[in-house]
């Protein structure tokens, strides 16, 4: 499984958009992997976790083809991982030419169907997005598309919705896809150890980086929590591949920084166009 971390920020960004922060300030003149955009990961070439306003620019910075992309399992509707405006773009024979895949299948929760709903009403019949479907799934209901298994599971994060972390297995190998959630919930836990899952990469959430977390993302000081419980009800073990991911520029720590505690608590940290072979 190849997975390309396409956007690795909060949801304002980092630099964020209307911030002049210390922090801000010096992703700005450094440059590199300090500057992150809004939450997107690609499994594979065909398979995408949500779908931020920043995906147009993901293409651009990576020179992914997105029209090969199938299928895209979405998190939750906060927008900076669910806006649906360029999907309008996803249009054969007027604004796209010779796309790989004739549709692309989208995968959510329900706020993100009426997210998406709401959207399409307000479009005109020549602008409606028409090579796109988007299916509503639930928590514990594992979902078999092409060759992926995928098993949403509930976060504790949106607390007007049913948010999801994804169980995504390729046939070959499995990710635990921790965003965005705080502190996953015990049945969480007990669902994985029942079912025997072997974990070959987790991605945590790690929006409060150096600040002390609480509620519903996690940092620094949490992560490992998580980890040790993994490992202790054998969903890890010493081969599974560690990562943090999603900052927020109030975390206080600028990418080499960052590298550095988390790799200190076993952690790789991404960054915009990391790319991880599991
Ligand atoms: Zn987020
Ligand atoms: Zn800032
Ligand atoms: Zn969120």
């Amino acid at each position: 499984m190849k997975i390309t971390y396409l956007g690795t920020a909060a949801a304002e960004g980092w630099p964020a958009m209307f911030c002049n922060c210390e922090y801000c300030k010096q992703a700005k003149a450094l440059g590199g992997k300090n500057i992150r955009t809004r939450s997107q990961t690609l499994i594979n070439d065909d398979f995408l976790i949500d779908f931020p306003a920043d995906t147009y620019n993901h293409m651009l910075k990576t020179g992914i083809d997105l029209s090969k992309v199938k299928y895209c399992f979405v998190t939750h509707s906060h927008i900076d991982h669910f806006e649906p405006t360029d999907l309008c773009m996803r249009f054969e024979s007027c604004y796209a030419h010779n796309m790989v895949e004739p549709v692309l299948n989208i995968y959510g929760n329900s706020a993100v169907l009426k997210r998406f709903e709401r959207f399409v009403g307000k479009l005109g019949e020549e602008e409606q997005p028409a090579a796109v479907t988007v299916t509503e799934i639930k928590a514990y209901e594992p979902i078999k598309v092409g060759r992926y298994t995928v098993t949403p599971l509930p976060a504790f994060h949106a607390p007007k919705e049913t948010p999801f972390v994804y169980l995504i297995n390729d046939g070959e190998k499995t990710l635990l896809y921790l965003h965005d959630t705080g502190l996953p919930f015990d049945e969480v836990y007990d669902y994985l150890e029942k079912n025997g899952v072997h974990a070959d990469m987790v991605s945590y959430d790690c929006t409060f980086v150096a600040l002390p977390s609480g509620g519903r993302h996690m940092g620094l000081d949490s992560v490992p929590t998580v980890k040790e419980r993994l490992s202790r009800i054998g969903v890890t073990d010493e081969s599974t591949v560690h990562a943090v991911n999603h900052f927020s520029h109030n975390g206080m720590l600028l990418h080499d920084e960052l590298c550095e505690k988390a790799g200190e608590l076993g952690f790789i940290t991404s960054y915009d166009g990391m790319v991880v072979e599991i």
